[in-house]
């Protein structure tokens, strides 16, 4: 940090939290802010670095009084999906330098921070547990029919009762909602012991055995190269089960969570 000299001629001021009351927007506000200081005679001043953060802690604190989101709370949910400024500001429908502004300490109307709050909340909700996609039986079948033809083998009916297998399913749809932004079933995923697997496994994995994979909308030639990829790099069931197991995705989370879509962006093993 740049320290200033105090103009009284007393040399170098030091720098030190002061807490301060003030009243902004009508609110009194309570932060502590650092400020250079002089021992000698007392006077006060602030660096342009110092005079910025001041402000952005005046506004947050603001803020959190009026229950806004702060521009740590901004950056954080954007982070965690995995989103640039760009995206947030794309899906919210506003231009990238609000939302530059906001997550530098500009404080959003009401009306902005119940738009930002429905972005994330939708995505948390829905987007990032489905893939962005309805689930379908029958699409989850042609996956796994598609995965069979790659690998030259059975995966549906070969005694497994998905138990290893889903983890190509869990692959290809966290792969394709990276990279096409939508997963290929649909299907919500949780962390069970036995690695992530169908939220509501192993009702769901009769049902897909009973399913016509020929109703299904057929897959584009990116989910199928997608497929190609991972078919090729895990030609055994035993390497993909273990290489599930190795994900930060599966392994930071508790038996019965959710398994959120946006974790895509730190698969290891692929
Ligand atoms: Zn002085």
């Amino acid at each position: 940090m740049k320290h200033l000299e105090c103009p009284n001629g007393h040399g170098i001021m030091s720098v030190m939290d002061i807490e301060r009351t003030m009243s902004f927007r009508g609110e009194d506000i309570t932060v502590s802010v650092p400020v250079s200081k002089c021992s000698v005679c007392g006077i006060e001043a602030g660096t342009v670095e110092q005079v910025a953060h001041a402000q952005r802690v005046v506004h947050d604190a603001y803020r959190k009084k009026k229950e806004l989101l702060t521009s740590e709370d901004i950056q954080r949910k954007r982070k965690r999906l995995g989103w640039t400024q760009n995206t947030l500001a794309h899906k919210a429908k506003v231009g990238v330098a609000s939302v530059k502004r906001w997550e530098l300490g500009q404080i959003q109307s009401e009306s902005m921070d119940a738009l930002l709050r429905g972005v994330f909340n939708e995505t948390d909700d829905a987007e990032s547990f489905e893939g962005n996609r309805p689930f379908s039986l029958a699409r989850t079948k042609l996956v796994f029919r598609t995965f069979e033809s790659v690998l030259k083998r059975k995966l549906l009916f070969s005694g497994d009762k998905g138990l290893k297998t889903t983890k190509y399913i869990w692959y290809a749809d966290m792969k394709a909602y990276q990279e096409l932004g939508q997963g290929m079933t649909g299907a919500v995923y949780a962390h069970l012991p036995w690695g992530p697997q169908f939220d509501n496994y192993p009702q769901l994995f009769e049902m897909i055995h009973k399913a016509d994979e020929t109703l299904a909308p057929p897959l584009s030639p990116e989910e199928k190269r997608i497929i190609n990829q991972i078919a090729n790099k895990f030609r055994t069931n035993k390497s993909v089960f273990d290489a599930a197991h190795r994900e930060p995705a599966w392994k930071n989370r508790k038996d019965g969570e959710k398994i959120p879509y946006s974790t895509y962006e730190r698969l290891t093993q692929i």
